[in-house]
């Protein structure tokens, strides 16, 4: 018991001096000691951690304290050299083994392999299963087994691979090395089907709170998205790196033709894209500074490039759990990043009709219609919106966050039961077959042809609203259908229809309130995302910064590596703060490892001296 306990303490001391010397870290964050601790010593474990946690050093710095090579399985095969070369960086012995790689090449890290000289080896799941990789693997020395992305083990997400079933065959073939899986996707049956299928039933669970604490939400209206986002921008990110979202390739390519007309560097990204082109694109995203990749949902998965500053949908996503994985991808760096949306109606029609055209079950497309009204839900709330969307993944966050908009500008809210009870009628008494933009004009009492034809103009309820604008209709008709007294019917011409809750409150049983107004974005400067120290404060334009950054860059490009796997942006922004005067002040910057501090401390405390004086 108490040799356990000691050398338990050990593990701990190594771990720390590793995350020290070779990551230039000064300390752990969550809970990423505990886990390291439990694999390092041969247990299993599962990792439930947003992105951005810090889930890699779980088993990178297990790799490096146990005896042999971790393996790392990801299905991310295009990132995999990207994370090769931030390991290498840190001196870390790192290869990967996919089909990008020549014979030839793959022959050296094979040859690596047998000699025992590799630290961490990624593999790709199928190479990985295919039984001449599993002999090459009895004859080394493993350190574990990490399976990272393991969510696409499950079918319930929309990632699944099929060849991630196989991985089955490791506890098998390999029983004594230790296993884990790690996934930013937190459902439980994903959670489940992961402990299932991938036989992790002694594993121990790890779940991280899901808050991203420096991303601020803001959400708004749909007016004209195209000049929203360059408001948004203007005030926001004048030179930042960020990924713009859209419904359509069509969409898709207009707004990055429009930004590049702004004078900003932004590249397409979708599916109808030569692969040649997609995959330049996102190659100048990771390796230059300040590109938007405006794109649909077929960007993204696995881009770890930690200094995304700003994610922004330009339409609704496609459902809560989609939302928070896309603007996931801001801030990995835990500086200051920002995710923005513009939606409307429109919006909630064109998903709905994707949902209906698939070819789901009808039980499924159920639960698909349900998820989207739970993310409109979202849009249209008047509290904390962190709250909302950690309560949607079962997380009780019981304060307002004061980071976004609904908590540093609470909404105007009225008492909106006579408003709802308007609009619900309109919609009963013509049938419920219309959608807003008809019904507005019948509240507002706007006799057009199509009125006269229809006769509703002779209505009860025919201009009762008169005193309200059609936008602020448009509202409440978006929050009627997001409280679910109403519901866009599919099968109709997209009309809006009563659901469960729309008698109740046309008999004005439901208490609610509305928002009163919509905000215009960005132009105000009060969304200014300065709440943590960041880029998207202040410090982006500090002369120090950006003299550091193209050293940075300048660096990274004669070794044809992105240029954050030399330095972070935190960890210029703390040389900026501290201006480290030698290699021993140089050392104390987070983010500094041995390795880094040998190569490029130097050229940073002459670059910093030189501008400092
Ligand atoms: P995930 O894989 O969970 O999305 P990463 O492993 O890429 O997250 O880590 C996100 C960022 O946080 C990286 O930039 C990483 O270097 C940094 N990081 C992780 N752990 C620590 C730590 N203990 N101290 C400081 N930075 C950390
Ligand atoms: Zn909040």
């Amino acid at each position: 018991m108490e040799e356990s306990a000691t050398s338990s303490v050990k593990l701990r001391d190594r771990a720390l001096e590793v995350l020290r010397s070779v990551f230039g870290y000064d300390g752990f964050r969550h809970e990423q000691a505990a886990i390291i601790e439990r694999v390092a010593s041969g247990g299993d474990a599962l990792v439930l951690m947003p992105t951005g946690g810090g889930k890699s050093l779980c088993y990178q710095i297990p790799a490096l304290l146990r005896d042999g090579m971790g393996v790392v399985v990801s299905p991310l095969i295009a990132l995999m050299k990207d994370q090769v070369d931030a390991l290498r960086q840190a001196g870390v012995r790192a290869a990967y083994l996919n089909s990008t790689l020549t014979a030839f090449q793959a022959a050296d890290v094979e040859r690596d392999m047998r000699d025992g000289a590799l630290d961490l080896l990624y593999v790709a799941p199928e190479r990985l299963v295919a039984p001449r990789c599993l002999e090459l693997l009895s004859r080394c020395k493993l350190a574990l087994f990490a399976i990272d992305e393991a969510h696409c083990v499950s079918q319930w997400g929309h990632d699944f691979r099929p060849e991630y079933l196989k991985l089955q065959i490791l506890h098998e073939r390999f029983p004594g090395v230790p296993r884990i899986a790690l996934t930013a996707t937190a459902d439980r049956p994903t959670r489940s089907d992961i402990i299932e299928r991938l036989s992790l039933g002694g594993a121990a669970v790890f779940a991280a709170s899901f808050d991203r604490p420096n991303i601020r939400y803001h959400v708004v209206a749909k007016t004209s998205s195209k000049t929203q986002l360059i408001n948004f921008l203007e005030a926001e990110h004048p030179a930042d790196a960020g990924i713009v979202y859209c419904l359509s390739r069509r969409k898709v390519e207009e707004v990055a033709e429009w930004l590049c007309a702004k004078g900003r560097v932004a590249l397409p990204y979708h599916a109808g894209l030569d692969a040649a082109i997609r995959e330049r694109n996102q190659d100048r995203f990771l390796k230059e500074e300040a590109v938007i990749v405006v794109a649909t949902v077929a960007f993204g998965m696995g881009i770890d490039k930690p200094n995304v500053r700003f994610v922004a949908h330009l339409d609704l996503p496609k459902n809560v759990e989609a939302y928070y994985q896309e603007t996931g991808r801001a801030g990995r760096d835990g500086l200051a990043a920002n995710a923005f949306m513009t939606y409307g109606m429109s919006d909630l029609g064109t998903l709905l009709g994707f949902i209906d055209e698939s070819d789901l079950e009808e039980r499924q497309r159920r639960i698909e219609r349900h998820k989207l009204s739970a993310l409109l839900g979202y849009c249209e709330t008047v509290t904390c919106r962190r709250k909302v969307l950690l309560g949607y993944f079962g997380e009780n966050y019981d304060r307002a966050c004061g980071n976004c908009d609904n908590c540093l500008h609470p909404p105007q809210v009225f008492d909106g039961v006579v408003m709802a009870q308007k609009a619900l009628s309109a919609v009963h008494r013509t049938g419920e077959r219309f959608g807003a933009g008809y019904l507005v004009d019948v509240l507002r009492g706007q006799l057009t042809d199509r009125m006269r034809q229809s006769g509703h103009h002779r209505l009860k309820t025919f201009g009762v609203g008169s005193d309200l604008e059609p936008k602020q209709w448009h509202s409440v008709f978006r929050q009627l259908v997001a409280q679910g007294h109403l519901e866009v019917d599919v099968e109709g011409h997209g009309g809006l229809k009563f659901g469960e809750t729309g008698w109740a409150a046309l008999r004005g049983e439901v208490p609610f309130v509305f928002r009163a107004k919509e905000r215009s974005a960005g132009r105000r400067g009060g969304l200014r995302n300065d709440a943590a120290p960041g880029p998207a404060g202040s410090s982006a334009k500090d002369p120090l910064f950006q003299a550091l950054r193209s050293l940075r860059s300048e660096l990274a490009r004669e070794q044809n590596v992105p240029p954050y796997v030399i330095f972070h942006d935190a960890t210029l922004m703390e040389m900026v703060r501290r201006k480290p005067a030698d290699l021993t002040a140089m050392s104390r910057v987070p983010g500094v490892g041995r390795r880094k501090l040998d190569r490029y401390g130097a050229i940073f405390v002459a670059a910093i001296a030189k501008l400092v004086t």
